[in-house]
């Protein structure tokens, strides 16, 4: 997507005043870190988990009597000597995920789930691990809605996205297959996205009105990247595919396209201004009318790079898509398998061809400055069951695999980042 030419990109000559930004920033609702819970959700919590309390430890003494003799620890060690994403569920236990999970024992369910990070966000990933879910075809439940998991040498693997458009709030997680069935509670917190204007040439800002094919786009690039395979082709920690994927910004970051021209009249951010939709899979947010802004909420992350720039595969996958779109430009995704793809815009040139297999480190293509950019750049993108998600969120993740199982056993809580 284009580097916004205001914001933390470059900026544009023209653009509204310094203090124009700082006013549209104050007034953002969601600039602003909210706790999990407010303190009376959590005595509210407590109050209930109180009245409860006979029924749980009821619950537990059952339980415990028809576990087997494996113990939760050895079973989660198991997962994490078997590379599956996993920290040690103590770890994830905080003062409120204790309470939801004898919640969950009160339910009748007492099976540990290993979950990281220890503190999921808006715009992150949570992988969910129930090491004693051993079943071939585990049945995953995210919100109550049917989320597609996998049976890994550690047990149940659900890789959950969490799309910058999720609320904040705590949902319910279930995994269950074979009889057996584990559920919890998980709190995403909140967290920041960037909003800016960006105004564009002539050029670029044409393509906004070619209003049936970016739409026509957004349901082919959406296909793909909802591409589910059931074979996981990655392997421990991804590789940037470009030098500079720690400095990139822009990732969940609401963006508002104008004209060049229109920046020597007022345009204001104004803070009722809300994106709809993910650029480059969504058309919903081209303008209707003359002078509406077209936005979308970026769905990747910008990587300055010159034009020419070999971009190398994070991981393991097969080419599910190279093509050339209105929006996106020169454009190449790649399926990692288990639902997760990562997507790559604006490119000069693909190197590799779809149905082809690539390996962590290979070169697939060459960046460039195609489609509805502002100068030069690669646009990397990481999409889980089709949401896209913080790519660097994601690099965590799978380093947290190969810390996992570096350590064997003594899985410390993995380090979360904010974007
Ligand atoms: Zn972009």
């Amino acid at each position: 997507m284009a580097r916004p030419l205001m914001g933390k990109g470059p900026r544009a000559a023209a653009g509204p005043s310094e203090p124009e930004r700082r006013r549209a920033t104050a007034t953002r609702p969601e600039s602003r870190m909210r706790p999990p819970l407010l303190p009376s959700a959590r005595s509210r919590r407590r109050t209930a988990l109180l009245a409860l309390l006979p029924l749980v430890v009821a619950a537990c003494l059952v339980d415990e009597a028809d576990t087997p003799a494996d113990s939760a620890t050895a079973a989660d060690s198991a997962a994490l000597a078997a590379g599956t994403p996993a920290d040690s569920p103590l770890a994830a236990v905080g003062p409120d995920d204790s309470t939801a999970a004898l919640a969950d024992s009160a339910a009748g369910d007492s099976l540990a789930v290993a979950l990281s990070p220890e503190r999921p966000m808006r715009g992150g990933v949570l992988v969910a691990v129930a090491a004693r879910v051993t079943d071939r075809s585990p049945r995953c439940t995210w919100r109550g809605e049917p989320l597609p998991c996998h049976a890994t040498a550690g047990g149940a693997r659900a890789i959950v996205p969490l799309p910058a458009e999720l609320e904040p709030g705590t949902y319910p997680l279930v995994i269950e297959g074979g009889g057996a069935r584990a559920a919890r509670q998980v709190t995403v917190a909140d967290t920041t996205f960037e909003r800016s204007l960006v105004f564009l040439a002539p050029p670029q800002f044409a393509l906004l009105g070619r209003r049936a094919d970016v739409a026509r786009d957004a349901r082919a690039v959406q296909q793909v990247l909802a591409r589910e395979s059931d074979e996981q082709r990655w392997d421990g920690a991804w590789r940037e595919p470009v030098a500079g994927l720690r400095g990139a910004e822009g990732f969940g970051a609401e963006r508002f396209y104008y004209a060049a021209s229109d920046s020597a009249r007022a345009v204001q951010l104004r803070p009722e201004m809300r994106a709809a939709g993910a650029f480059g899979t969504d058309s919903a947010a081209t303008p209707t009318r003359a002078g509406a802004a077209a936005s979308w909420r970026h769905a990747g992350l910008d990587v300055a790079t010159p034009a020419g720039t070999a971009v190398r595969a994070p991981a393991g996958g097969v080419v599910s898509d190279v093509g050339q779109y209105v929006l996106t430009g020169g454009t190449l995704v790649i399926d990692h398998g288990h639902g997760v793809s990562s997507a790559y815009f604006h490119l000069d040139s693909a190197l590799v061809q779809k149905g082809d297999v690539v390996r962590a480190g290979q070169q697939v293509a060459r960046s460039g400055n195609t489609g509805l950019t502002t100068g030069p750049h690669l646009h990397y993108g990481v999409y889980v069951h089709g949401r896209a998600v913080n790519p660097r969120l994601w690099h965590d993740a799978t380093a947290n695999v190969r810390r996992a199982t570096r350590t064997d056993t003594t899985a410390a809580a993995p380090a979360t980042r904010r974007p």
